[in-house]
């Protein structure tokens, strides 16, 4: 059986499974997420795999710190460090422009990449001890509804992942705001769990 509780033990041997190239199905505050290492071509051609994703629908990573940020993006706007003081960790992604240090499968080919620090103790825990970023679509098949438990990710991923770490109901159940920056500009892609009100506040 690959669904386990999470805590301090299965966190650990999920974090392993990341760092060798395994999938582990993670619990976030929007919908529960299908990981891997975001840097790793291999593993993340997993995800693409098991969720039947279209290779051309870039995933977004997740990171467990705010600096890590600076290892993946390039930007020079002191507006991207407000957004990320208000709203990280939570529902809101940026898009910014990338580093070499991201995969070209993870952003499929563009050159800019979606990051996000979530708002949940088990994926900074596990992000954290992966020592990697993790990409991580949500945890269903494309086209399907999104996951909010670890019962609802087995039924539709199964075995196909090596570990479901079940961490409660996911309480946002939406998915993130994504806000791409360019050339000085912020353009809202995807409404989600922070409001336009809230960033335009900022
Ligand atoms: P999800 O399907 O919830 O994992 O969210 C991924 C979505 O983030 C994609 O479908 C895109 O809409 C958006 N996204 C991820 N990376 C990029 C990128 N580099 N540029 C623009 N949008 C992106
Ligand atoms: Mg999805």
């Amino acid at each position: 059986m690959n669904l386990v509780k999470a805590n301090k033990e299965s966190i650990t041997k999920a974090s392993q499974i990341i760092k060798t190239g395994g999938l582990v199905a993670f619990p976030t505050e929007t919908v529960y997420g299908l990981g891997a290492d975001a840097l790793n071509p291999l593993a993340v051609a997993k995800i693409f795999e098991v969720k039947k994703r279209p290779s051309f629908n870039p995933l977004i990573i997740h990171i467990a710190e705010k600096d890590w940020l600076n290892e993946f993006t390039i930007y020079n706007d002191e507006r991207i460090n407000l957004i990320i003081d208000k709203f990280w960790p939570g529902p809101l992604t940026l898009v910014l422009e990338k580093k070499n240090s991201v995969p070209n499968i993870v952003t499929s080919g563009n050159p800019t990449v979606a990051v996000r620090m979530p708002n949940h103790p088990v994926a900074l825990e596990l992000i954290k001890q992966s020592e990697t970023p993790i990409a991580a679509p949500s945890a269903n098949k494309f086209g399907h509804l999104s996951p909010t438990t670890a019962k609802h990710v087995h039924k539709y991923l199964g075995e196909k992942v090596d570990l479901i770490l079940d961490g409660g109901k996911s309480d946002v159940g939406v998915e993130s705001t994504i806000v791409h920056y360019d050339n000085g500009n912020f353009y809202l892609l995807r409404f989600g769990g922070v409001t336009k009100e809230e960033l335009e506040e900022v």
